[in-house]
């Protein structure tokens, strides 16, 4: 996509197709790898699901898939637009994405964060390369500070989700998805913000209209399935979860994601803290991998029977890696006798 203007300042939104997915996968293939494609037939066994794959952007470089997207967005960027640098505000993986990506190509990046940020992320966000600022008691003061070095430096706004640019990079796990196994019948993608459902269910939709596309969202914030339900963006009430990368909104105004989840997406399922603790365990015992919260949502959507896998061929996105090591801790303690 020919993507000139830095904000949604023009009034045409135009959606990103599997075209701006090519181009993303060209555009990011020396900064992203090709992530394992692994097989999980415990679970396919218990559920009498034919086969069911785990596709690991946990073992992805930065430890999530969000530096598919962030580089896709930052190296898309013109050269003066290049030369003002990069901003957003992420306390979580997309941060580091965009600090690594920007560390990567020596484009300038600065992360807003709020004082209540713990040390070590902060440092872990530095390391990669940007330069943190850290500013004001809450994340919607350390956002404000955000908006306002914006307009001072000039800097362009990397988004996390809504965003042509972020949506096509986040679909190139679609591409390689269906390159390796054409036959699959059904993906199970985590939902937040929308970034990695949205491009990834246009991209394999465009491919295969036939594959069935699910959004696997948190009962303690499922912003993105109420929106869809009331057809416009609407907040909902945040509780405390172990799948923290699936906290916020979906943004009060939504140009993107909303709409291409309303086209491409097939069915939605919601998963509780219980569901998502036992396949955290599940992964670490069968494949001793350790994921976040929220890459667990796909088994967990399996596991509990809340969507029908039997005979399906089926793929889950486990999304990253980024777990506090005292919570995993507990989670294995609760469950591992
Ligand atoms: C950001 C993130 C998600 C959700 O992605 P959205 O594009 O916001 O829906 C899922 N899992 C992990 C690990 C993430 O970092």
């Amino acid at each position: 996509m020919a993507e000139k203007s830095k904000s949604h300042e023009s009034t045409a939104h135009d959606l990103p197709d599997l075209h701006s997915v090519f181009e993303a996968q060209k555009r990011i293939e020396d900064v992203i790898w090709e992530t394992p494609l692994v097989d999980s037939p415990a679970v396919a066994r218990e559920s009498g699901a034919a086969e069911v794959l785990l596709k690991l952007e946990s073992l992805q470089n930065t430890g999530a898939f969000k530096v598919r997207g962030a580089a896709n967005k930052i190296l898309g960027l013109s050269d003066e637009d290049r030369s003002r640098g990069v901003i957003t505000f992420s306390t979580g993986n997309h941060g580091k994405a965009v600090s690594f990506v920007s560390g990567k190509t020596g484009i300038k990046a600065v992360v807003c964060l709020s004082e209540h940020v713990p040390a070590y992320r902060v440092q872990k966000i530095r390391d990669l390369g940007a330069e943190v600022e850290v500013k004001g008691h809450s994340q919607d003061e350390a956002e404000e500070h955000y908006y306002q070095l914006m307009e001072s430096r000039g800097m362009v706004p990397v988004v996390p989700f809504d965003d042509p640019a972020i949506v096509s990079g986040q679909g190139t796990i679609a591409l390689e998805l269906l390159r390796r196994r054409p036959d699959l019948d059904m993906l199970l993608v985590p939902l937040s913000g929308g970034g990695l459902l949205a491009g990834i269910a246009m991209a394999a939709k465009s491919i295969n209209p036939n594959i069935t596309v699910v959004g696997v969202s948190i009962s303690q914030s499922p912003a993105m399935l109420e929106s869809v339900k009331a057809g416009h963006p609407v907040a909902v009430e945040e509780k405390d979860t172990l799948a923290d990368s699936l906290l916020g909104g979906i943004g009060r105004e939504n140009y993107y994601t909303l709409p291409l989840i309303q086209k491409y997406v097939d069915q939605h399922v919601v998963i509780d803290e219980a569901e998502i603790e036992k396949a955290m365990v599940y992964a670490y015992i069968q494949h001793s991998l350790v994921i976040e919260g929220a890459s667990a949502v796909g088994i967990a959507a399996i596991q509990s029977g809340k969507v029908a896998v039997a005979g399906k061929r089926i793929a889950s996105v486990i999304s990253g890696s980024s777990v506090d090591p005292a919570a995993f801790l507990k989670v294995l303690q609760k469950h591992v006798h």
